[in-house]
């Protein structure tokens, strides 16, 4: 059996176990190429595992657009999450469209409005959560483990490619003919809100479009952060 094959079987087992032990769990797909392998794990297996996504107001229009795509090849709705329409206000006529450029501490507060409050809402009342993260992504996931204990959430967070590498993401969506958003083919291997994830040149790290004007440490979105640190929690199996 491949080193593919083999993550495959291994993610699948992972899959199942959550839908047999951790029910409610969620998905948490930011529609780009990890997530749609998983999109194609759970929907082919008709888990009882549901799908969101977290809608910011201020993606590409490439990335909304896979909900659709998603819609029409696996006739599955993926749940659009939204920021509050009054916070995202505020926070525009206080600061501006764009202050996330001005300071980290503007960044992670857009984040959180747009990010991380719709995320606590989208895992309120469930047992486990479920992500696309993997290890070789950027120093900040090097010790991302397959699964972890989220004191943050209440519940136990998975990530079942943690060890798969961005070759064997590839060459599962291409084998499998799996959706994927076409800006991954414009250099973009890392995919966020439009004006905060920019194409890369070959060679350079996976995550250096995101925030690319902040320090690497920096950079994660605030959604597996506590109190401002990142939070790295020991495996539980
Ligand atoms: S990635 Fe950028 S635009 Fe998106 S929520 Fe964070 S700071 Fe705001």
């Amino acid at each position: 059996m491949s080193t593919l094959d083999s993550r495959i079987t291994d993610t699948k087992a992972i899959l199942e176990r959550i839908a047999a032990d951790f029910t409610p769990a969620v998905f948490a797909s930011s529609l780009a190429a990890e997530d749609m392998v998983l999109t194609d794990l759970i929907l082919r297996a008709k888990l009882p595992i549901a799908i969101f996504t977290l809608e910011t107001g201020r993606l590409h229009k490439e990335t909304v657009g896979m909900i659709a795509k998603v819609r029409e090849i696996y006739g599955y709705e993926i749940e659009a999450y939204r920021p509050e329409t009054a916070a995202v206000d505020a926070y525009v006529a206080q600061n501006g469209l764009n202050a996330f450029y001005d300071s980290v501490e503007m960044r992670k507060e857009c984040c959180r409005i747009r990010k991380v409050e719709p995320l606590n809402r989208a895992l309120a009342g469930k047992r486990a959560w479920i992500t696309g993260q993997r290890r070789s992504q950027s120093t900040t996931r090097a010790e991302l483990a397959v699964q972890e204990d989220d004191p943050a959430h209440g519940m136990v967070k998975f990530n079942p490619l943690a060890d798969w590498s961005e070759e064997d993401v590839w060459n599962y969506i291409r084998a499998n003919n799996v959706p994927y958003n076409p800006l991954h083919d414009r250099g973009y291997p890392s995919i966020g809100c439009e004006p905060c994830t920019r194409a890369i040149q070959p060679g350079e790290d996976v995550r250096a479009g995101r925030w690319w004007w902040e320090n690497p440490e920096s950079k994660e979105c605030g959604l597996h952060v506590v109190d401002g640190k990142l939070v790295r929690i020991k495996q539980t199996a």
